[in-house]
């Protein structure tokens, strides 16, 4: 009788062996375990055998029983694992994906194309440290302590001597430092001020360039400022020099053009004066000379600094300088 619990397992295991899908191993189950399966019945009839056979053969069958039900739990498991398995591996068939390309984006486009046009007329590009001790970003540019002009500029500190640099000036002294006349230099870099509205950010980029050599006019001045916002912008745009105060220049200036949006009618972008500021500039101050070690009766020159985000929303039509900063592609997509 034993042999007859045997045949029926291994049955069993074969029919398992070649079972392909999870609805073949259930119906195998029910067949072999199931209220009607082989096995139940056989655990049913072993009331039938001999009275000494029976002892053995239930427990063979109670054996055989636990035996197949654990190989029918193992192989839907098994199954269910390599379907998961099979949704992960890789079709080698399907296309390649193209990996997204990035741009350059608008305000390095802009810084270059600035660095481009001062390069063409004989600048070089310095550069310097963005966290600047006091002196470099205030004293040495006229600022003493409790100047009045410190109150213009909302500080980040460091430390009480060190801040990150409020302008690219600093460079323009470290370079005058280290570099006798004559100077032609632009200084590209980011720089902080605590502010933050629909026009500044608390981390923005400048432009400054500094030009000394002897007879150095405001005349040159103009005349460099000219050539470039009509080389950024449009030929025919036209430019005033209001005059203004910096404690690094004398005199000073604002540079406006006319506004690139409405040409002078007067629309939101220029508040209806029909002019938009698009930098500042001046004579450099002779304190600025004398920190340095220049001699001013030798020397004169001047100085201009602008904010690549302006330059840029202008050239662009953008109006809200965080666009530049949020990392949207489908703004950075469109330069
Ligand atoms: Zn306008």
């Amino acid at each position: 009788m034993n042999e007859e619990i045997e045949k029926i397992r291994q049955q069993a295991l074969s029919e398992l062996k070649q079972a392909q899908d999870a609805e073949s191993i259930q119906e195998l189950s029910v067949r072999y375990l199931g209220r009607k399966g082989r096995v139940t019945r056989f655990l049913r009839n072993i009331s039938e055998l001999p009275k000494e056979e029976r002892p053995a053969a239930g427990k063979r069958a109670n054996e055989v029983k636990t035996e197949l039900e654990s190989a029918f739990q193992d192989a839907l498991a098994h199954l269910a694992e390599k379907q998961q398995e099979d949704e992960q591996a890789i079709d080698v068939s399907l296309p390649g994906r193209q990996p997204p390309l990035g741009t350059l984006h608008p305000i390095t486009r802009t810084t270059r194309m600035i660095a481009r046009i001062f390069e063409r007329m004989g600048f070089g590009i310095a550069e310097g440290p963005e966290v600047e001790s006091d002196y470099y970003n205030f004293e040495a540019l006229n600022i003493p302590k409790n100047h009045p002009a410190r109150d213009m500029q909302d500080t980040f500190y460091v430390s009480e001597n060190i801040v990150l640099r409020t302008h690219t000036s600093p460079i323009q002294v470290r370079y005058m430092e280290t570099h006798q006349p004559p100077v032609r230099i632009i200084a590209p870099g980011k720089v902080y001020r605590c502010d933050s509205d629909l026009t500044h950010t608390p981390m923005f980029n400048q432009v400054e360039g500094l030009l000394v050599d002897k007879n150095v006019s405001f005349g040159d001045l103009k005349g460099i400022l000219t050539a470039f916002v009509h080389q950024v912008f449009d030929p025919q745009t036209s430019l005033r020099f209001r005059p203004s105060f910096f404690p690094f220049t004398e005199p000073s200036a604002e540079v406006d053009i006319r506004c690139v949006m409405c040409r002078g009618d007067g629309c939101r972008v220029c508040s209806d004066t029909g002019w938009l500021e698009v930098m500042g500039c001046g004579m450099v101050h002779p304190a600025v000379f004398e920190n340095v070690g220049y001699d001013t009766d030798r020397y004169s020159g001047f100085a201009f600094g602008m904010g690549v985000e302006r330059i840029a929303m202008l050239k662009y039509g953008i109006n809200d300088i965080r666009m530049f900063f949020e990392n949207d592609i489908r703004f950075l997509r469109q330069f």
